[in-house]
Parts: structure tokens; sequence; C-alpha cells
């Protein structure tokens, strides 16, 4: 049986037109399937910072905020980002962490409504804490209050009195994939506006930010973008909604003349009003040149490709692993998968020990979800073989 799906695997590989991406990422024979969480190294970066750090920095010093184009890095990297979640250029700026551009964003969709009709910001019941965390604070600041959702029922929940929603693209436990184009068209039915948090589908999924007339999006770009730990984020703001758009962090970099220096604020137009303050260098420049790694890749390539691994995942699991020692959280239809596979299993804690012991490096969400999240393009199908593998013989030694 394993030599069967051994060879499926080899011949998947052979077939797999993203396989020659795997060689531009620093890799050992790990199966590194924790990329939902820490993108892997493109072997490029470490140069480029150096370059950064020892040039830039080192020689050119002050001359680089101009001359190594420093100053505009997070919206010209935003415009890289943009084309990987259907976006059209201008309308993403990169800095700061999620949390971070969660507050924005979520106080930003409250002041562009402006109703105080609209008391309530539905936020998605299962989400990853600190979008809970700080909408919660966020409403209170705008004398709101937060209403959890499931996004299964939000069409029940949704109604005149909600003023926005934010809702994840992907749930980061379980990988179910929502479906951002009917529920955004349904907070636009309700007159709410919708806030997207992209961190587990930018760079697994096609987004469609525009196609489907999202308001407001932010994501990380540490998970499938690979920027590197801590890399900033990034938010989306929909052209239509820039001229009204109230920061509620104006700093002075997003006043419309920052050198200016002046005591007034006045933002500045586009997504740059989404700016705050000076731009952590050395992380969005290794984020920059970590982006080289799409260069001529199809998201809808990835998408297909993450698609064909976690299925042939699942079947290898069910053919190696006893019925019944796991179960699989993560939905088995494709419009509802993102890329990753969630299995619940007993003693889940030590059954990660050992797979990372053995090299099949995924994670753990306590108490009993085993987390395994597939980059397309660095990881391939006997990388897949092999975890199920493994897998299967940790759990029979339980
Ligand atoms: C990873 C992740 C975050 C991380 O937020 P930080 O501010 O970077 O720590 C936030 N929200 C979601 C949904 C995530 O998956």
């Amino acid at each position: 049986m394993s030599e069967h799906l051994a060879q499926r695997a080899a011949a998947l590989d052979a077939a797999d037109e993203l396989a020659g991406a795997r060689k531009l990422f620093a890799l050992d024979d790990a199966v590194y399937l924790d990329g939902n969480s820490l993108g892997a190294l493109p072997a490029h970066v470490p140069d480029r910072v150096a370059d950064v750090v020892r040039r830039q920095w080192g020689e050119l010093r002050i001359r680089s905020w101009d001359e190594s184009g420093w100053w505009t890095a997070p919206e010209r990297i935003g415009d890289r980002i943009a084309s990987l979640v259907g976006a059209a250029p201008g309308q993403i700026v990169v800095g700061d962490s999620t949390s971070v551009n969660v507050f924005k964003a979520v106080v930003g969709a409250v002041r562009l409504q402006d109703d105080p009709a609209r008391t309530d910001v539905l936020v998605d019941a299962t989400t990853f804490p600190t979008d809970g965390y700080i909408a919660e604070s966020a409403a209170r600041m705008t004398g709101r209050r937060i209403v959890p959702v499931d996004p299964a029922d939000l069409v029940s929940v949704i109604g005149p009195s909600t003023a926005a929603v934010l809702l994840n693209h992907v749930d980061y436990r379980s990988g179910r994939l929502h479906d951002l184009p009917a529920l955004t068209a349904a907070i636009h039915d309700a007159g709410a506006l919708a806030v997207w948090d992209l961190c587990h589908s930018a760079g697994a999924l096609p987004v469609g930010l525009d196609e489907h007339g999202v308001d407001l999006a932010v994501g990380c770009t540490y998970k499938y973008l690979n920027g590197g730990p801590g890399s900033p984020a990034y938010i989306y703001v929909a052209e239509r909604h820039q001229a009204a758009f109230d920061s509620p962090l104006p700093g002075w970099n997003s006043h419309t003349d920052p050198f200016a220096m002046t005591p007034g604020f006045e933002p500045a137009d586009g997504a740059v009003r989404g700016r705050v303050g000076t731009p952590d260098i050395l992380s969005m420049l290794a984020l920059e040149a970590s982006l080289d790694v799409w260069d001529g890749v199809s998201v809808d390539a990835v998408r297909a490709k993450s698609l064909a691994l976690t299925d042939f995942f699942l079947e290898c699991v069910e053919t190696y692993v006893p019925q019944g020692r796991v179960t699989c959280l993560t939905p088995g239809k494709h419009a509802e998968r993102g890329s990753q596979i969630a299995l619940r299993c007993e003693d889940a804690p030590r059954v990660m020990r050992e797979l990372i012991t053995r090299g099949v490096i995924g994670d753990l969400r306590r108490p009993d979800v085993l987390r395994f999240g597939f980059t397309p393009l660095y990881v391939g199908f006997a990388d897949v073989e092999r975890a199920a593998r493994v897998l299967s013989e940790v759990l029979a030694e339980a």
C-alpha cells in the first residue's frame, strides 16, 4: 500500500509545475508543514538583508531614505502584495502588526459608517484571539458593542444595527475557508461594511478583494508570504473609501506632507493614509526581498496545488492511520478548505513532539489539534506521503 502511494507521490511531483520553486528556499530534509505559522526562508534573503544593513544603512546612512527607496517602501511593497490578493495598486500599505491593523480597520469601518443607529460590530466567534480582543476595544472606543457570530449564522444575525463585520477568510484552527464573496455581499445587503482578515489565505489561494467589493482587509506576511518572523502586516482600504477613511492612528507618516512638520493633521490621499510612524525598514526590506519568489507564479496554480496536496494528505492518512484514531476538522469540500489540515487526536501533544523529532514539522493547538500547513511553493507530494506515514507510525506506538 505504502509503495503504491509513494509511487503516486513521485508521479505527482514529476508533473508539478511549481516543483522548481522549492530550490528557492533554505530547507533541510525535514518535512516543513508549519508555513501557516512561519513561512520558510527564501534562500536569497540573507544576502539582501546584509546589503540593506552594510551598504544602505552602513554606507549611505540617511541618504537611503531617498536613494534606497526606504521612505516609499510601505506603499511599494503594498502594491506587490496587492497583486497576490486581487487588488489594484494604490490600496494596500505595509506596516505595523496585524493586531494594530485590525484596530485601524475596525475603527476605520465604524467611522466610515458614521451611523449611530448601527450599534453592533460583528466578529467571527472562533477568531484568532487577537482580532477579537482588539475589535472589542475598538468597539468600546467607538461606542459600539461586539456581537460574536459564527460565520455560518451571519445572515440571520446581521441587520440594520450592524455597523461592520470582522471575519477571517480561513479559520486558523480548523483550516475552514469562508465564502468571502457571498458573505461580503450579505454584509453589503445589510448596509454594513466588511473587514476581512487574510492571515491564512494570502499567498495560499486567490482572494479577489476588488472583484468581491471588500471594504477593508488586513493580513500578516510571515505565514504563506514567507516575509520572516514578525515581518510587517498590511491594510487594504478600497479606493472608494480612501477619501473618507479616518485612521484612529494618524501619525506623521499618514500626513499629506510629513516633512512640513505642521501641528495640524492633514491626511495623505490614498493608501498612504493607513501608515502611522517610521517604517521598520529591516523587516520590511526582508519582506520585499522574500516576495521575489512570487515572480512568474500564478496564485491559481498555487491554489490548485494546495488542494491537490491536502487531498493527497487526507488520502494517505485514511490509508495509513487506523480508522477512528484521528478526526479531521478541516472540511472535505474544496470550496470550504484553506491550505491546512487540522486533525484532532488523543494525546496530541505527545504525537506532535514525536513527529517533530522524526522530521515532520507541524504544530499543536491545545488541547488536541494537530495542524499541518501546506505551502505549495516548497511542499511536495513525497513530503505529504512521508508525513502521513510517520504520523501513522507515531500513532501506532501510543
Ligand atoms: C497570525 C494571525 C494574527 C497575528 O497577529 P500579529 O499581530 O501578527 O501577532 C492575527 N490574526 C489572525 C487571524 C492570524 O492568523
